[in-house]
């Protein structure tokens, strides 16, 4: 089935305000919200294409990916942590539960009518900067890194409670993880819900608090972490790497890591997108005869190419295929390299060498002709324009 685009979805214009975005998603979900429509595939379905489309327009990245390359260019994103499968239901409720009015980094969702769901804590998330060359770009990388974050605490599993001692029903909801209030307002009394001050929504209070964590159920801990890099990413590109984050407090939901690209300098090659710029300085007696020059690859192999008689500095040699990946999902296959040619003019000379050049001065050969002086000033113009 094809997919909507997402500002239809929304309901909004391509030029939406982040807060325009954030009104018209919290709109549709509380029309679709699955509390409103018991066992209705066809609004679970609306609900969740609400989600996934706001996911995306309300991350700045993502959103500009998105607009700049369409489904295709968030197909890489999602390679790291976005919505490869799609979104289940928990995922919404975690991930936008500050939506419908929770508070910061609670997944929780008051209930409409029911309290559906327990609300769960939701660690944060870790930042870290990682340095690549251009061989780990080519290649993808994965680095193990030494965290220190929010762990599950050891004592009691993250429960909050001392040993032995439990968590009991919260007596200020009964369990609900919500309080009702009726208020008056111009359409008359209504019935608002707001979360549960004693428990926060969680429907339980811990009895005796597990000391070591003061009932929270996290410590500071250290852990090392695996992070898998994909191929083609570039500076100033961000990973996101679910489920390794801050542990969430009472056993919640793990934040994420979001991984900062940072590229190396390389001395052989600049990056430009997939492609990779090399200059070749060659020497005169070559450019003139024509021969056999190797060029670096970002592999171990040289690749030889053929120099023609005559070639001119300014010249480029495309090598096909031997540069960058493109990033799962966009972009092309792969890039080229693309060899930019120089020619070497000799700083000190022999005696001889000199004597030999002030001969072919006189040449006629090597002033050059007025086709010749032509093409090469066309290409000078080409390069400025
Ligand atoms: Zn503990
Ligand atoms: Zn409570």
């Amino acid at each position: 089935m094809a997919k909507r685009d997402y500002y239809e979805v929304l309901g909004v214009s391509k030029t939406a305000s982040e807060d325009e975005i954030k009104k018209a998603y919290r709109k549709i979900a509380i029309k679709y919200h699955p509390d409103r429509n018991p066992d209705d595939k066809s609004a679970e379905e609306k609900f969740k294409e609400a989600a996934e489309a706001y996911s995306v327009l309300s991350d700045a990245q993502k959103r500009q990916q998105y607009d700049q390359f369409g489904f295709d260019g968030l197909n890489g994103m999602g390679g790291f942590g976005g919505f490869g499968g799609g979104f289940s239901m928990d995922d919404i409720f975690s991930m936008f539960g500050d939506v419908f009015g929770g508070r910061g980094g609670f997944g929780g969702f008051g209930g409409f009518g029911g309290g559906r769901q327990r609300a769960q804590y939701r660690g944060s998330d870790l930042r870290l900067k990682v340095r690549l060359s251009l061989q780990e770009v080519a290649t993808g990388v994965t680095k193990k890194f030494k965290l220190k974050k929010d762990v599950t605490c050891p004592e009691c599993n993250g429960s909050g409670a001392e040993k032995g001692s439990g968590s009991e029903t919260c007596p200020t909801c009964h369990g609900q993880g919500y309080t009702v209030r009726t208020v008056r307002s111009i359409l008359g009394m209504m019935q608002t819900q707001s979360e549960c001050p004693t428990c926060h929504g969680e429907g339980t209070v811990i009895k005796n608090k597990c000391s070591h964590c003061r009932g929270t159920g996290i410590t500071k801990g250290e852990e090392v972490v695996e992070i898998s890099i994909p191929a083609g990413v570039s500076d100033g590109m961000v990973v996101n790497v679910p489920g390794k984050g801050n542990a969430g407090r009472h056993n919640g939901i793990n934040g994420n890591i979001q991984v900062f690209i940072e590229e190396e300098e390389n001395d052989t090659f600049i990056r430009d997108g997939q492609n990779l710029l090399y200059n070749l300085l060659l020497d005169f007696p070559t450019a003139a005869l024509g021969g056999e020059v190797e060029i670096p690859t970002l592999g171990e192999k040289k690749k030889r190419i053929k120099i023609e008689s005559g070639t001119q500095p300014g010249k480029t040699i495309r090598l096909e295929d031997e540069g960058l990946p493109a990033v799962q999902g966009y972009g092309r296959g792969r890039g080229d390299i693309i060899v930019n040619i120089s020619v070497y003019v000799p700083q000190t000379l022999t005696r001889q060498e000199k004597e030999t050049l002030e001969q072919l001065r006189q040449s006629e050969n090597f002033q050059g002709d007025a086709s010749a002086k032509r093409s090469i000033f066309d290409r000078f113009k080409n390069y400025f324009s």
